[in-house]
């Protein structure tokens, strides 16, 4: 299984950007689905973000956690469909601030008339870009690994979260908003040439390799520990004996002089 993450195309001026961890459960807001006259559009749209965002949810294992609101003036994240256009499925607008926390993001997905992106009709299409877009409102860059939800343009078949995707969405949220590349390795003491790589040390020294778990199996002291409670064992028995202390002759036989 690969381990690489794509934090260094995540990082805003050097530095960690992300939501801090006060702000969760992050307010969201769903725009209705307004084009399609058709009865039941409104639900089904409105259910493959809920499905993106408990997808995204899981993902960062507890570190990020959304709310649904019924107002945009309660929300953190607004999400809005517009109709297609040729150069982007979908947007993501965000703004941070000067500890690069951010505060607030706009997630525009596309929606296509028919005409234009035929290909991008299909259900799983759109729920790819409400994935990628609403990683981005998370703070998340592009991807250069065209299997991640992350990757950029748009890769069709492409309709889940990558290890990869998790991964880096969980570190993003492991670092302290704001830290530098240099201050997080030199916290962690571990050094590399960009952030990915000393996440990736930081993976390796946190789970052994296979060859370590092996060495350490063979290095157990499991078989010398059984040894030495025998040792306690027979040193009772010599305690019992020279204390004779008043016990039944049957035991004392056992204990003492067994032969
Ligand atoms: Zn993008």
């Amino acid at each position: 299984m690969t381990k690489k993450t794509y934090l260094q195309q995540s990082l805003r001026n050097g530095r960690i950007m992300r939501w801090a961890d006060s702000c969760m459960p992050l307010t969201f807001f769903i725009a209705p689905m307004c084009f399609y006259s058709k009865k039941g559009e409104d639900y089904k749209y409105r259910q493959i973000v809920l499905r993106a965002l408990d997808t995204w949810q899981k993902a960062s294992k507890g570190r990020v956690t959304f709310a649904i609101v019924n107002s945009l003036n309660d929300s953190q994240i607004n999400l809005d469909w517009k109709r297609v256009e040729r150069q982007a499925l979908g947007h993501c607008y965000f703004h941070f601030d000067a500890q690069n926390r951010l505060y607030s993001a706009e997630v525009k997905i596309g929606i296509s008339d028919g005409v234009i992106h035929q290909g991008y009709m299909s259900e799983d299409e759109v729920y790819h870009t409400v994935l990628h877009e609403i990683g981005h409102a998370l703070g998340l860059g592009h991807s250069p690994f065209e299997t991640d939800i992350m990757y950029t343009p748009h890769k069709y078949g492409v309709v889940a979260l990558s290890n990869q995707d998790k991964l880096t969405l969980q570190w993003l949220y492991k670092f302290q908003v704001g830290l530098t590349v240099s201050e997080i390795a030199s916290k962690n003491s571990v050094y590399g040439n960009d952030i990915d790589e000393i996440v990736l040390k930081l993976i390796e020294k946190n789970e052994p390799s296979e060859f370590e778990k092996i060495k350490n199996e063979l290095k157990s002291p499991q078989k010398d520990l059984l040894k030495e409670q025998e040792n306690i064992a027979d040193l009772k028995k010599y305690n019992l004996a020279l204390q004779n202390v008043k016990i039944s002759e049957d035991i004392r036989k056992f204990f003492v002089n067994p032969s």
